[in-house]
Order: C-alpha cells, then structure tokens, then sequence
C-alpha cells in the first residue's frame, strides 16, 4: 500500500551533492528527506567490493580536491571519518623506460624537469604564478550565481553590476588572459609555455579529464584550469588527495552528517515523478508508489533524468526543454579497477617509492599521444593507445585491500561514446587489455599480478549510476555548457521554471567533480526564496 510522507525539503538522488544539500539546510532547521534511486549513498563518489570482501575500490571518483573547506567544517566531516591523505605528485613513465616526475617540491620539480628541459623547468615556476593568479580570479567565480546575462529585469542589472564590481581588479592583460585560458585549446597554451613534449603530455592530462574532446580543441584549457582551482584546506590550493576509504569515505561521512542532523535517508528509493499543481512542486512520487508532500524539491540526479523523466513537460518551456534535450553528455571515460598481489614496479623506478606509488601514475607522452586516442574514439573506435591515470589508494589506506595486497585505480579514455547506448562488451575489455598492457609496458609483470578486474564503460555509467551519456560531470565542461548556460541560458541561478523545484547537481553552474559547489548555492537560493 501507498504510503505519505511530508517534509519541508526532499532531495532527489543522494551523491555527493543530494547529502551536502540535505545536511547543510538540515542545519538550518529545515526536515529534509533524501531520496536516493540505489542501494547505497554516493552517487559518483562511492566504494564498492565487486571482488568480495577483501578488497574495497573507489568505483568511479578517485581523488577529492574541489570539495571547499567550509562544507567540510559546516557538516563536521572529520567527526564521521572524512581523512584526506595529500598526493604526492605526477608519475609519468614512458616506454623507453625514462620516467618524469612532477613532485609536489618545487624545488625537486625544478630539477626533475631540467633534466629533460631547463627551460620548461623555469617556465613551471613562471606557470603556477600565472595559473595562480588566474585562479585566484576564476576560484571566486565558481562560488558566484551566474547573472543572467542579457536580462533588463533591474534585479538581474544589479547582479551583472555585482559581477562587474567582483572583477574590478582585472586589467587589460588579465582580461586577455581569461580570455585565451576559456577559449584556447589545452595543446595551444601548453604550446606556447613549454617546450619538452613530456612536459606538455603530461601537463596536458588535466585538460582532458572527463572531456569528449582532445588536448587540439577549443576551450580545452578552461577543463585544465578547473581541475587546478581546488582547496583542500591548510592552505593547499589545487592539490588533490586520497580519501580515507575511497570516495564512499566521502559520502559516507556525509551520510552520517546528515543522519546526525536529523535528515531522513532512503536508499532503493527511485522517484518516478515531481509533483507539481498549479505550476507549483509539490513533493514526488516513488516508482513503488509512495508520495513524499514537501513545498520544496531539489534534484540533484542528472538533468537528462529529472527534467525529461520526472518532470511532465507540460510544465517546461519550450526554450528550458530545448536546451535540456540537446545538453551534451559526452565522454568515452572508462574506469578499470584491479586488484592486484603485489604493488607495481616501474622499469624507471626500482623498489617502492611513496612519491611515485602514493602519487598519480599517468600515463601519456605527449599531446600527440593524447590527440590520438581521442580521434580514434571521434572516428567510432576505442583508442589503440588508451591514456590512464593511475593511483593506488591502499598505498595510504590499509583498510581497503589485505596485507602485502594493493587496489588500482584506472581513469582511462576514450571509447567511443554511442557506447553508452550501444555498449560492446567485448571491445571494452579489449580496451582494457590495451589499459593494463601499457602499464605492463613501464611496470613489467603488472598483468601477473592482477588477481580481480572491474572495467566500467559509458554504458555501466549511465545504466547503473544515471550518469547519462557516460559523462561524468553530468554534463561537458565546454564553453558553450559552462556559467550562465549550465544547465540552461536563464535557469543557472539553481532554480528551475516549476516554482519550489530546484537543481543542483553537478550539471549547474560550479559544478563538476566532488565540489559541493551546487549544493552550498542550492541551500542559498532556497533560504533566500523563503
Ligand atoms: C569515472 C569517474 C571518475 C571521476 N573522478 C573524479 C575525481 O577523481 N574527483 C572528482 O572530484 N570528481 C570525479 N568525478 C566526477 C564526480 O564524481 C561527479 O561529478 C560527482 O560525484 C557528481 O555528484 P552529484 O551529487 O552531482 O551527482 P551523482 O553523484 O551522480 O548523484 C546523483 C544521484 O541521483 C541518483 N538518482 C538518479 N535518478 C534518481 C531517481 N529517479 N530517484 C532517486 N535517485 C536518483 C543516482 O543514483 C545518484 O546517486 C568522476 C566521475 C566519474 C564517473
């Protein structure tokens, strides 16, 4: 039988986002449900044990940075396990059996790198300062709700004012700057700073995580810039970190935050619907048929699902449907976690080597080498040479795997991304095998060693976790998806057009990647419509 509930706010989808909404309006006296479609809380950000018991592994997530401090603090994280160990830097082997490496030291990665280029050595220290700089104006930005640019309404005046004044300290050159880092490719900017084609291969990773498109186009490295405006608190901006017990360690603790604070939350909960009356969100419907009453709803699944799913569309403009319906969510992104009997060893790096195996391995020599993988997967088929960025969180994290046993995490792209819709398993574990082939390439006997895999595709993504198109920021971080247009031109303030129904998911503005960014507006703008 049909059961009712009532709430003042229910959260559709318990990611990171859905949790930190909840806790943090919890905490500001509102009775809050959570509704979450699977069996387990975490969304993107979750820890699984497909091989049994033994070993635990970070399923999709991997490493935390962009999750600001304040929500941290606000929900009191550490108090239910939130532990961040700190990366130590870049890894990045070759072939030929040479390694660079990025070390967190800059005094030690001034000498790594002149040994392949002084001058890219002296151009890195010259590049953090201007990437810096360019942070420190673009950071702020991702905590601002975007104006609605080309309005007349005098509210919307006064926020395009507020925005204007925020951005007074920029000057002719820095404006340039902004200019080229939202607009260029990663490859043309690289380009232009370093010389040595391992530099700019392995510079040109953060560039394309998570993209469907190569390092050679456009707007490539604003993908770049956004992987490097994190804090991880203490002072440590941009660097990323391990969390203790994967990413599930995150919303796990979340989880606890928000039970703490009295929020209701339901796992195997699908929504089937929002209800809405006239023209107003009324609370929602389970696909099990139980009705949930709230005056406020927020969504934080992907836009895709709540908007072309749960909401009738009589209830949309046509211009906010348009623009959900032709959202890009791409990306090609496998995940392969293996679980392995021994810790890899590196041809260019004998024995164990914490700034090495407690860093990120990765894999790609060039932007060449990037550039190819994506057009193999632009042309239909999976990349020959796949990129991968490795980690091996049980280096800091014992509880995830036995002792003398390790978990590797795998990043990789492109398949192509129909595979999302069209998924050919045989080929993306063949894809696999290419993975793990080039890590045997620079860590001879690493096949050896592998005792369980898991290989996730864009068809997994999107079937099991509602990461639609196997995009995993629900959305492409490219220009035209990005600030006043995400999700929607007019509809980036975290409201939608039903009245009561809100949006926060990684699909709006500040979102992408566990940043909690989305969630903290979210909580403003409902307080604020009160
Ligand atoms: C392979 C991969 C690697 C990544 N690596 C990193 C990384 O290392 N660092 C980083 O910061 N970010 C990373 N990201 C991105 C990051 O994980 C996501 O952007 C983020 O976790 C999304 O959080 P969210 O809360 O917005 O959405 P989600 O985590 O997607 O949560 C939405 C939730 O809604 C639920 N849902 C959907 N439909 C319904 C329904 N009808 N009813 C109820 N619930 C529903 C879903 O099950 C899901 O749990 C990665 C993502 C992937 C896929």
């Amino acid at each position: 039988m049909a059961v009712a509930h009532r709430f003042d706010v229910v959260v559709i989808g318990g990611g990171h986002n859905g949790l930190v909404t909840a806790g943090l309006l919890a905490k500001r006296g509102f009775s809050v449900c959570v509704l979450e479609k699977r069996d387990v809380v975490g969304g993107a950000a979750v820890t699984e044990a497909p091989f049994g018991p033994d070993f635990k592994v970070t399923a999709l997530s991997y490493v935390v940075s962009l999750l600001p401090p304040s929500v941290v603090r606000e929900l009191e994280l550490p108090r239910f396990g939130y532990e961040v160990f700190p990366q130590h830097g870049y890894f990045a082997p070759a072939a030929d059996g040479s390694a660079l490496q990025l070390f967190s030291d800059p005094a030690k990665r001034h000498a790594e790198l002149s040994r392949f280029s002084r001058a890219d050595a002296d151009a890195m220290v010259r590049w953090d300062d201007w990437l810096g700089q360019l942070g420190a104006i673009l950071g702020p930005l991702l905590t601002t709700v975007p104006p609605k640019l080309g309005s007349k309404a005098p509210g919307d005046l006064l926020d395009l004012g507020a925005l204007a004044w925020r951005l007074k300290g920029l000057d002719v050159e820095r404006v340039g700057d902004v200019t080229r880092l939202l607009s260029s490719s990663a490859a043309d900017l690289l380009e232009d700073w370093f010389e040595h084609p391992r530099t700019r291969g392995v510079m040109g990773v953060s560039s394309i995580i998570g993209t469907w498109a190569g390092p050679r186009s456009p707007g490539t490295a604003y993908v770049l810039a956004h992987h490097k405006l994190g804090d991880l608190g203490g002072g440590q901006g941009g660097a990323w970190g391990f969390p203790k017990g994967g990413m599930g360690g995150v919303t796990q603790a979340m989880r606890q935050a928000c039970e703490a604070l009295g929020v209701v939350v339901k796992t195997s909960a699908a929504v089937a619907n929002v209800r809405v009356k006239d023209g107003r969100a009324v609370g929602v419907a389970l696909e099990n048929g139980d009705e949930f009453d709230a005056d406020t709803v927020v969504t934080t699944c992907h836009p895709q699902l709540a908007f072309l799913k749960l909401v009738e569309k009589q209830h949309l403009p046509p211009r906010f449907l348009r623009a959900i319906e032709t959202w890009k969510s791409r990306s090609g992104t496998v995940k392969v976690n293996v679980a392995v009997d021994r810790l890899p060893e590196f041809s260019a790096r004998r024995g164990f080597d914490p700034e090495v195996h407690g860093g990120t391995i990765v894999l790609s020599e060039s932007l060449d080498d990037l550039e190819r993988a994506f057009q193999d997967a632009a042309a239909g088929r999976p990349a020959t040479t796949p990129f991968a960025d490795l980690c091996i969180p049980s280096v800091f994290d014992r509880t995830l795997a036995p002792a003398g046993k390790h978990v590797v995490s795998m990043f990789t792209q492109w398949v192509p991304h129909t595979w999302a819709k069209q998924p050919d398993r045989p080929a993306l574990e063949a894809f696999a095998d290419r993975v793990i082939a080039r890590v045997e390439a620079v860590a001879p006997g690493f096949t050896a060693s592998i005792l369980h895999r898991q290989v996730l595709g864009p068809h997994e993504m999107e079937r099991d976790y509602g990461l639609v198109g196997g995009n995993i920021f629900h959305g492409e971080l490219s220009l035209s998806q990005l600030f006043h247009a995400r999700p929607a031109v007019g509809f980036a303030d975290f409201r939608t057009p039903v009245r009561g129904l809100y949006h926060a998911s990684s699909a709006t503005h500040g979102g992408g990647g566990v940043t909690g960014l989305p969630a903290m507006q979210v909580v403003r703008a409902i307080v604020d419509d009160r």
